[in-house]
């Protein structure tokens, strides 16, 4: 699930824009939330309609046709798009023409009943559904809703070229799976982006080629579950036991996609995202290990610290497993950081499991995590089957106690780079200072350094001398 968290901030509820296509005079106007692979749909998707005549501004009032890709990881990401229709309601009495449509996780958890909660929709499409928006959007102009929320079994867009939305010109996503099968009780994401796919290998590598070609220098690789990706000729990863013994002998896991892409693109650096330990294989390690240009940091969410409630919530894993995989990273990429995402207060939670994520936090030292107060999500088995019997209140307080035990680790973990070198990405001008430099090493930790002569896209090694709890502050090597 941590995927759905660590979109940047900046990248949220900003109109997303790209190069204008020529001969293109109908304005789109679109807009991101939630995690990377809905950012990476919502590039998908501004690539079909760029082919169907619109270009993106960042002008609300001057749009033909506006689209939100949406999140519904927790009740709060719902609310802030019910607050963005609003506003675009509001724009609509000044632009009655403008159609607006609702795209993502929200789109498919509600389906067609979004028409009926919100008169301001007009569109309503599903995540495997974007390659019919031209046809949507037809039924649109001829004065009909239109709704495509069909899940797919093959659909992976592989065959569509993203166009790079808001783009740093450094660092660019590619997804590689799609859905997921590990049926978290407490998740959506199964029930808004079905069952698990992957993507051509052939096609992921065309990508970062044509990525190469254009001077971006960072990939992350995307998928709910990456560590399951697993290409046998394309079909639902649960059907591969019935591959042919041919389509079984050729296929290609993880490790190997990572293999292929580092020693093919050695100067492109490659990052991945998320894990979930209970199907993250040893040969990935050893592959990170193998290639310096697979960066050293790996997202891992754990969820909770105890077996029972790791349990409770289908997680297929216990709490010694996990353990027994921190050690192999450990021993394997000693240099290796760790983020974590936590729930706290999960049904049932009693004061003892808590302490378990306590300790098991102890036991890792994270250097960054994502970590969240237990909410209901509907629909999901933990709302049919379990009761959220945690207080409020005892959430809030356990809650703050997992922050307060990251800050501290987050803190120790920046202050052990002071004094060394590390290898830096230059992504662009710190948003503190126009005289500093901002980019991220290895292990994902931003660096700020004063300007010389180097541009964005630089490799640089700098020279670690002091951190805040977020950020490294260095010079020149
Ligand atoms: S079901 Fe579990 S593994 Fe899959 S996306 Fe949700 S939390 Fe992540």
């Amino acid at each position: 699930m941590g995927s759905e968290k660590v979109i940047e901030e900046k990248k949220q509820g900003q109109a997303l824009l790209t190069d204008h296509k020529q001969g293109n005079h109908k304005k789109l106007f679109i807009e991101s939330y939630g995690c990377q692979m809905n950012l990476n749909d919502t590039e998908i998707v501004a690539s079909i309609l760029s082919e169907e005549g619109y270009n993106t501004t960042h002008l609300l009032e001057e749009a033909d046709l506006v689209l939100v890709n949406t999140c519904s990881i927790r009740e709060k990401a719902e609310q802030t798009v019910r607050k963005r229709l609003e506003k675009y309601n509001a724009v609509k009495k000044i632009n009655p023409a403008m159609k607006v449509g609702v795209l993502g996780c929200m789109a498919e958890r509600l389906k067609s009943k979004f028409l009926e909660e919100e008169k301001i929709v007009d569109l309503v499409v599903g995540p495997d559904a974007y390659k019919d928006l031209p046809n949507l959007l037809a039924e649109v102009s001829a004065g009909r809703d239109a709704v495509n929320v069909i899940l797919s079994k093959e659909e992976t867009y592989g065959d569509i070229s993203p166009v790079r939305l808001n783009s740093n010109g450094v660092s660019a996503f590619v997804s590689i799976t799609r859905g997921c099968d590990n049926m978290c009780t407490f998740c959506v994401v199964p029930f808004t982006r079905g069952r698990e796919r992957s993507r051509d290998p052939k096609s992921i590598l065309e990508e970062v080629r044509d990525l190469v070609a254009k001077n971006y220098k960072e990939i992350t690789l995307l998928g709910q579950n990456v560590d399951s990706y697993l290409w046998y000729g394309g079909g639902l990863k649960k059907d591969f036991k019935n591959a042919s013994e041919i389509a079984k002998a050729t296929a290609v896991d993880f490790a190997q996609l990572l293999d292929l892409a580092a020693t093919e693109f050695q100067k492109t650096r490659f990052r991945f995202s998320t894990s979930n330990p209970q199907d993250m294989s040893l040969d990935v390690i050893h592959t990170m290990a193998k290639h310096e240009n697979i960066c050293k940091y790996i997202h891992l969410p754990v969820q909770s610290g105890s077996t029972t409630v790791l349990e409770r919530m289908n997680r297929q894993h216990t709490r010694e497993e996990y353990m027994e995989l921190i050690d192999n990273i450990k021993k394997i990429l000693p240099e290796c950081s760790l983020s974590q995402d936590m729930i706290a207060g999960f049904c049932g939670e009693t004061e003892e499991e808590h302490q378990d994520t306590l300790s098991l936090m102890e036991y890792v030292q994270y250097d960054f995590g994502f970590m969240f107060a237990y909410s209901e999500r509907p629909g999901t088995p933990a709302e049919k089957r379990m009761e959220d019997d945690v207080q409020l209140a005892v959430k809030k307080r356990r809650l703050n106690e997992i922050i307060q035990l990251q800050r501290e680790h987050g803190a120790y973990r920046m202050e052990q780079f002071i004094g060394k070198n590390v290898e830096v990405l230059i992504e662009g001008t710190s948003k503190k200072s126009d005289a500093h430099w901002k980019g991220r090493n290895s292990q994902n930790a931003m660096v700020i350094f004063p300007k010389g002569d180097e541009q964005i896209g630089d490799f640089v090694d700098i020279l670690v001398e002091d951190c805040t709890s977020a950020t490294l502050l260095g010079k020149r090597a």
